[in-house]
C-alpha cells in the first residue's frame, strides 16, 4: 500500500463514527488479569439457574447432526413459538440473539435521510444498529430521577420526535439498564398516536421476568397494530444467553421483509434444539421468576442498607445509584465481582447489578459493605 492512506479511513462514513459494544467482563478475563479466582459475574442480566436436564438432552441429541447446515427457517422453533404465543409462524422472525432481530429491523427499514427513535437512556443496541444503517439517531430525553419511572422512557417525548422521516422507535419494557418499565396503558395510548409509516419495536428481553397487573404483553396488540414488531429472547429468563437465539413477532408482512435481510442460517441447530425444549419447561421457569423476585427485593433492601438507592425494576437487575461509581466498580473487581459500569449509557453515578444466585448476592453486598465502610 503507498502514500498515507489509513485503512479506518476507508471504512463507510456511518461506520467511522460507531464506538463498538461494551460487553459484561468475562469471568475469565478478570481472572487472567488480576490473579484472582472464585470471580463471580453480575453484570450481564444472565440467569444463575441451572438449566433443566430436558434442555441439555435436546442440546445433546442436537449435536450428532451438527454435520448438516441448521433448517434455516426453523421450522419446529417458529412452530413450538406460535403454538406458545398463540399467533401464527408467518408473524415469527427467528434471530441470533434478539440482538440480531434488532440489526434486521434497522437494515430493512432504515436508511440515510431516514431517522429512528430511542431513549436516551435505553439498550446501546439501538444506537449501533441505528447509526451503521447511516440514518438520523433521534435520542429522546428520559424521565427525569424523581419520576415515578425514574430515567424511564417518556413516550410523550418520544412520539414529538417522530416527523415523515421516521421509520423506527425503539422501547424496551423493562428497560435496560434502567429496570423502568411502561404501564399498559400508556403504552396503547402511544401505539395509537404513532402514524403507520412509524414501526414501534418493542423490546421485552425481560418480558418472562416481569410482573404486575399493569404490564404489558405487547403481543395482544398485533392484529390491530400492524406496524407492532415485539422483540424477546432466550438469553435472559430463559437461561440460554451463550447459544444466542431471540425472535421477533410481527405482522407477515413484516416478516417477511426481516427474511429478505436474514441471513440464511442465522440460529444454529443447538440453539434451535435447546429453545424448542426450553419452551416446556414451564415450571422451571415458574420457579427462576420467583426465585429472581425474592432475590431482587432482598437485593434492594440490603443495599439500601448501605445507603445505596436503586432504581425499581422489573428485570433480573437493578441499576444502583453510586457517585463514586468508577472506583466502586474497581473495588469489586479486585474483590472478584464483576458488575456493569453504565457511563457509556450516560449514568457515570450508577452501577447496574444482575441478580445472581442467593450465595451470589450475599458475596456482593458483603464486598460492598466493606467498600461504603472504607468511603465513610
Ligand atoms: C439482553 C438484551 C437484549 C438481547 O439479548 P440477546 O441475547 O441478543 O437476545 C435485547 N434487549 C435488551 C433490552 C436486552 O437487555
Amino acid at each position: 500500500m503507498s502514500g498515507n492512506q489509513s485503512i479506518s479511513d476507508l471504512a463507510a462514513a456511518a461506520i467511522s463514527e460507531l464506538a463498538p459494544y461494551q460487553p459484561g467482563k468475562p469471568a475469565e478475563e478478570l481472572e487472567r488479569e488480576y490473579g484472582i479466582s472464585d470471580v463471580i459475574k453480575l453484570a450481564s442480566n444472565e440467569n444463575p439457574n441451572e438449566l433443566p436436564a430436558g434442555v441439555r438432552q435436546a442440546m445433546q441429541s442436537a449435536i450428532d447432526d451438527v454435520q448438516r447446515y441448521p433448517d434455516g427457517a426453523g421450522f419446529a422453533l417458529r412452530n413450538a413459538l406460535a403454538d406458545k404465543l398463540d399467533v401464527s409462524p408467518d408473524c415469527i422472525t427467528l434471530g441470533n440473539g434478539s440482538n440480531d432481530v434488532l440489526v434486521l429491523l434497522a437494515e430493512t427499514f432504515l436508511t440515510t435521510g431516514i431517522n429512528a427513535i430511542y431513549d436516551q437512556y435505553s439498550f446501546v443496541v439501538y444506537r449501533l444498529a441505528v447509526q451503521a444503517t447511516g440514518a438520523e439517531a433521534r435520542v429522546a430525553v428520559a424521565n427525569p430521577r424523581d419520576h415515578e419511572q425514574p430515567l424511564g422512557h417518556d413516550l410523550e417525548a418520544m412520539l414529538r420526535l417522530v416527523d415523515n422521516h421516521t421509520r423506527l422507535v425503539f422501547i424496551a419494557n423493562p428497560n435496560n439498564p434502567t429496570g423502568t418499565w411502561v404501564e399498559r396503558e400508556q403504552l396503547y395510548a402511544f401505539l395509537q398516536s404513532l402514524p403507520a409509516h412509524v414501526i414501534a419495536v418493542i423490546d421485552e428481553a425481560y418480558y418472562e421476568y416481569a410482573s404486575g397487573d399493569d404490564h404489558p404483553d405487547a403481543l395482544q396488540w398485533l392484529n390491530e397494530f400492524p406496524n407492532l414488531v415485539v422483540t424477546r429472547t432466550f438469553s435472559k429468563a430463559y437461561g440460554l444467553a451463550g447459544l444466542r437465539v431471540g425472535y421477533s413477532v410481527s405482522s407477515p408482512q413484516i416478516a417477511e421483509l426481516l427474511n429478505r435481510v436474514r441471513q440464511p442460517f442465522n440460529v444454529n441447530s443447538i440453539a434451535q434444539a435447546a429453545a424448542v425444549a426450553a419452551l416446556r419447561e414451564h415450571s422451571w421457569l415458574q420457579r427462576c421468576r420467583a426465585v429472581n423476585q425474592t432475590e431482587l427485593e432482598g437485593l434492594r433492601a440490603g443495599l439500601l442498607k448501605l445507603g445505596i438507592d436503586c432504581l425499581p425494576s422489573r428485570g433480573n437487575f437493578v441499576l444502583a445509584e453510586i457517585p463514586q461509581a468508577d472506583d466502586c466498580y474497581e473495588f469489586l473487581l479486585r474483590a472478584g465481582v464483576i458488575v456493569r459500569p453504565v457511563a457509556n449509557y450516560g449514568l457515570p453515578a450508577y452501577l447496574r447489578i444482575s441478580i445472581g444466585s442467593q450465595a451470589e448476592n450475599q458475596r456482593l453486598l458483603a464486598s460492598m459493605a466493606i467498600y461504603m465502610e472504607q468511603c465513610s
